[in-house]
């Protein structure tokens, strides 16, 4: 599988999911490396009409002056399998394209959340070991917690088809029909009888 170029929108996502406290828009345009100012801004706007992010006035963690802080909704979410949102329901009338869309890419998002406090949980050094710079993304870090044992292979499988599912929602805005909701159900209920019963023993 070819390595997928991240785009400003996805680099944005990765940083302030690192950065539960968010971030000021001149803040958030250093550490993504998305030139320009103006550019972070617009997509900061687009994730907050989606539902995904907050823009708050309040004292950025990074430069400590008071500004609009970018934060991701949800970032602290426990795990709760049962909170997820059925998206078959939600779609009842289809006429609500825009809706619907935002229901998937939310479904998923929150899952693609509790898979992140999964690995936090296995791996809680991982922001203190690696610089601002070098801070892993979802599927680098994945395959590293895979690489090492941390993650079964066949779990590891299941996590990536649901990351790659929750970006072609969240960024091409692609629906799922009910045999695909299926999928996305039965992969993250094996997560977390996996998750459960590692937690146990
Ligand atoms: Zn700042």
């Amino acid at each position: 599988m070819s390595e997928h170029v991240l785009t400003a929108k996805e680099r944005i996502i990765e940083i302030l999911e690192n950065r539960p406290e968010g971030l000021c828009d001149d803040c958030l345009s250093e550490i993504a490396n998305v030139k320009t100012r103006q550019q972070v801004n617009i997509n900061c706007r687009k994730l907050q009409k989606m539902g995904s992010l907050r823009r708050d006035r309040a004292k950025c963690p990074e430069c400590k002056r008071q500004k609009i802080i970018n934060t991701l909704i949800g970032l602290n979410n426990k795990l709760q399998p049962d909170g997820i949102k059925k998206m078959s329901e939600i779609r009842e009338n289809e006429a609500q394209y825009h809706a619907s869309y935002r229901s998937a890419a939310e479904s998923l998002d929150s899952i693609r959340r509790q898979l992140i406090e999964i690995m936090n949980q296995l791996d809680p050094l991982q922001n203190q070991r690696l610089g601002n710079a070098a801070r892993e993304g979802f599927s680098d870090r994945l395959t590293r917690l895979a690489d090492s044992g941390i993650i079964p292979t066949n779990i590891m499988i299941s996590m990536r088809m649901l990351n790659a599912m929750r970006n072609a929602a969240v960024y091409r805005e692609c629906l799922f029909d009910a045999k695909e909701e299926e999928l996305i159900n039965l992969a993250f209920q094996i997560i977390l009888r996996w998750w459960g019963r590692r937690r146990k023993s």
